[in-house]
């Protein structure tokens, strides 16, 4: 996501770690915020509306879900538009790190499903257990058997904690163990955790996973936070911090990793590489990565469990699925990477972190690809040429780097930065106006993205 159309500014608590910061910051944010947002509405743009009777399935009414529903019913007319989603409380999954660093309760997360769904939206409260792109038809959970013209697969992913042995998504939050990803709960008890432990220090490792993830950047924040966090509470000198990295990199944009990196070494944060948590014992606090000398066992305090993420599990069992290369094994979408038009089905489009994409799964990505992905199924509709609209691989995130500071990183396929305001954000610096963007300006263009008008 990068910029805001309004503000909502929520009261500092007693007890959150900003506590210092004042009254007069605040209003300077506000500021900031509502500059960013006469940006965006200077951008916005609407086409006219196109006649059809076209009925038009989206699965899933998540964060791209619920943007294409609002893109498709303004710019269709008489269009027929069902969305299948069993889950009636919507997550704003960007603030989990906030609420795991004890800056939002759970709450500031979660709303409603239904709060967004445009009038006319049929919504169907089950989930797609079957899709079945030969014969133009989902199957619901329910049994019941929708047939389409069009379909939207934007079912997100799987959080696959099974495959870490002996993990326990119960006992987050106990003994030292975090989850950010899980949910808004558990990212609460996630700083319950943190929060004990910045008393006295200790141990504390943290990780990512080696499959596709969604916001590859949250894991490294949540290790910048964790380091600024014992260093406000004076226990820093007492602990040791890990971040153990899948592979040879900290991030898969180089000039970022390297970034990261020489902040980590500044910060006295110890990094390993090629080590895939495999296992973990929450009783005795013992995790095992893989590494490629073999198995390493690591002692903790804290750690922050990232799990393996896959393709949402109806779609990674459909034929909608790569079948080879390097997004098959755990079930993304084959679509091409510009159109987000499926391979092999062209009245499928696939939007969201269920796209087999190089880059993208975030939120930031959903902003640009559902608007691409849109206009395709328009120009068919109107019997118009192809649309020439492109998704570039767009990605944005806010590094948090302290808290008060972060970097608004934004790049593409090229693994190119993208910066949207050239000039005034520099990508790689640490600053407290793109802090101001992650904590203030999200959300409330988050929600204009899923009404459709970011
Ligand atoms: C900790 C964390 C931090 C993040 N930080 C940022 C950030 O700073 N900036 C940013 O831009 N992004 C961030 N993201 C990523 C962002 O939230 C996701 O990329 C975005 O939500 C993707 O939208 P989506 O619709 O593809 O998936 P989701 O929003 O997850 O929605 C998927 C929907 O599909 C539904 N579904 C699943 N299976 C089925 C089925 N079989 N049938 C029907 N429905 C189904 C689910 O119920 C859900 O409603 C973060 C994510 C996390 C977890």
């Amino acid at each position: 996501m990068d910029a805001p159309r309004n503000t909502t500014v929520r009261g500092e608590r007693a007890s959150s770690p900003l506590s210092g910061i004042g009254r007069r910051r605040f209003l300077q944010l506000g500021a900031a915020s509502l500059a960013s947002a006469g940006l965006l509405s200077a951008c916005s743009g609407k086409p006219d509306r196109i006649r059809t009777r076209a009925h038009i399935v989206i699965a899933g009414a998540g964060a791209a879900g619920l943007t294409t529903a609002s893109r498709l019913a303004q710019r269709l007319d008489g269009a027929r538009i069902t969305i299948i989603d069993p889950r009636a409380r919507h997550l704003y999954q960007p603030g989990f790190t906030l609420i795991a660093a004890g800056l939002q309760p759970a709450r500031y997360a979660v709303s409603r499903t239904a709060d967004y769904l445009p009038r006319d939206v049929n919504w169907i409260e089950a989930g797609v257990a079957e899709f079945d792109p030969d014969a133009n038809a989902v199957v619901t959970t329910a049994g019941e058997r929708v047939s389409y013209d069009y379909l939207f697969a934007a079912v997100g992913i799987d959080l696959d904690y099974d495959a870490i042995d002996g993990m326990d998504v119960s006992l987050i939050g106990q003994n030292g163990l975090g989850s950010v990803f899980h949910s808004p709960e558990a990212a609460e008890a996630t700083w319950g955790a943190l929060d004990r432990f910045a008393e006295s220090g200790g141990d504390a490792l943290f990780q990512r996973p080696d499959t596709e993830m969604k916001c590859a950047g949250a894991p490294l924040k949540y290790t910048f936070i964790a380091d600024d966090i014992l260093r406000r509470r004076g226990t820093r000198s007492r602990s040791e911090l890990t971040y153990a990295a899948h592979n040879n990199a900290l991030f898969s944009v180089p000039i970022v990793s390297e970034k990261v990196r020489m902040l980590y070494q500044d910060r006295d944060v110890r990094t390993v590489y090629s080590h895939v948590l495999k296992s973990i014992d929450p009783g005795a606090r013992r995790a095992v990565f893989d590494t490629p000398e073999g198995p390493v066992e690591k002692a903790y305090d804290f750690i922050n469990v990232v799990p393996p993420m896959r393709a949402a599990h109806a779609l990674r069992h459909s034929p909608l699925a790569w079948t080879s290369g390097p997004y098959a094994a755990d079930g993304w979408a084959e679509v091409d990477r510009h159109t987000l038009r499926h391979a092999r089905y062209p009245n499928v489009f696939v939007v969201g972190d269920a796209a087999g994409v190089p880059k993208g799964k975030t939120a930031a990505s959903v902003k640009w690809q559902a608007p691409v992905a849109v206009d395709h199924l328009a120009a068919d509709l109107a019997g118009a040429a192809p649309s020439d609209s492109r998704y570039d691989g767009y990605t944005s995130c806010p590094l948090i780097t302290r808290l008060g500071r972060a970097m608004l990183v934004e790049f593409a396929y090229q693994d190119n930065l993208t910066p949207s305001f050239p000039g005034v954000i520099a990508p790689l610096e640490e600053l407290w106006i793109s802090w101001v963007m992650k904590t203030i300006a999200l959300k409330p263009t988050y929600v204009a993205m899923l009404r459709g008008d970011a």
